[in-house]
């Protein structure tokens, strides 16, 4: 080879791969970020604040940070998203919808509050006002006080960084119950294999709720769920769903399941509604069963009510 070739080859590569990495752009929605502070931590991912000077922080990043770096593992990716914290004041102009302080992802952004969340507020004043012989189990774990935070707050935000794996390929599940599933059985999962100390602030909350009954859901099908979703289900009818899930996550995960949990991304992935069309329950439960696992088709199949 002439040397002016072997020159020539090599400047070709290096442009292609300046423009490879060009084409590369981060998928990042970056017009939340504006008038946040960035944190400096010692994680790849990028942390930004709306107030500096609230500083309870370091305990849900090293969460978060263990939890990528295991969901980036078992999923053989290397996810790029970005960490909000944002004060209840602050959400309207930062977050993507309500309520301030509860945890939320999209557009590769794990948005999280840095006040207490309006949900713990509104549900501890609740639970404080039974008698105490009812919420006696939670003191334990949450604190006398009752601090839900530790569970809305530090659990939820892993069930958050989970959904942003499916996100960043496809936002149009063909069940809403599937991602919600799929999030939970990853938040279960890393927390029971990983972070075992949390264990009680995942459970014991979710327990409470679940023995409390379905008094508080007016609605219960899976058809309900996919129809009336966050929007238009009350916010203990939505966790009352969530609950339920979360029953199936933990039993599926139990039973030493966690495998699935790749075949799962991938299903939601290949069947995103942008390029499959909608499967009937039948079509679905069919594939669910080869493509994932029959224990996610017998979900759909056995949910109590129809
Ligand atoms: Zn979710």
């Amino acid at each position: 080879m002439k040397k002016s070739t072997f020159t020539n080859l090599i400047a070709i590569l290096i442009c292609c791969s300046t423009l490879q990495m060009q084409g590369q752009e981060s998928w990042i929605d970056t017009s939340v970020h504006r008038g946040l502070t960035e944190l400096k931590t010692d994680y790849s991912f990028k942390t930004l604040t709306s107030n500096d000077a609230i500083k309870n922080t370091a305990a849900t990043l090293n969460n978060l940070n263990r939890s990528k770096l295991y969901f980036d593992r078992i999923f053989q990716t290397e996810l790029d998203f970005a960490v909000l914290f944002i004060e209840n004041k602050a959400w309207g102009k930062h977050a993507y919808f309500p309520p301030p302080g509860l945890p939320q992802a999209g557009n590769g952004n794990v948005i999280l509050g840095l006040d207490k969340s309006v949900v713990s507020q509104e549900v501890e004043k609740m639970i404080t006002q039974l008698p105490q012989q009812y919420w006696a189990s939670l003191k334990p774990i949450y604190g006398a006080d009752i601090d839900l935070d530790l569970f809305y707050r530090e659990t939820l935000s892993i069930h958050e960084l989970v959904h942003l794996y499916h996100f960043k390929e496809g936002t149009k599940p063909q069940r809403k119950w599937l991602q919600e599933l799929f999030a939970t059985m990853g938040m279960y999962a890393f927390i029971k294999k990983e972070s075992v100390s949390s264990y009680g602030l995942m459970d014991t909350y979710p327990e409470f709720v679940i023995q409390s009954g379905d008094g508080m859901a007016e609605f219960k099908t899976l058809k309900d769920f996919e129809e009336k979703y966050v929007q238009e289900l009350t916010p203990q009818n939505y966790e009352w769903y969530q609950m339920q899930l979360y029953q199936n996550a933990k039993s599926i995960i139990d039973a030493g399941k966690s495998d699935i949990l790749p075949k799962f991304l991938h299903f939601l992935i290949d069947t995103d509604l942008s390029k499959t069309e909608i499967l009937s329950d039948f079509e679905l439960s069919t594939r669910l069963e080869k493509e994932v696992g029959k224990e996610i088709a017998d979900i759909l199949i056995n949910w109590k009510y129809k």
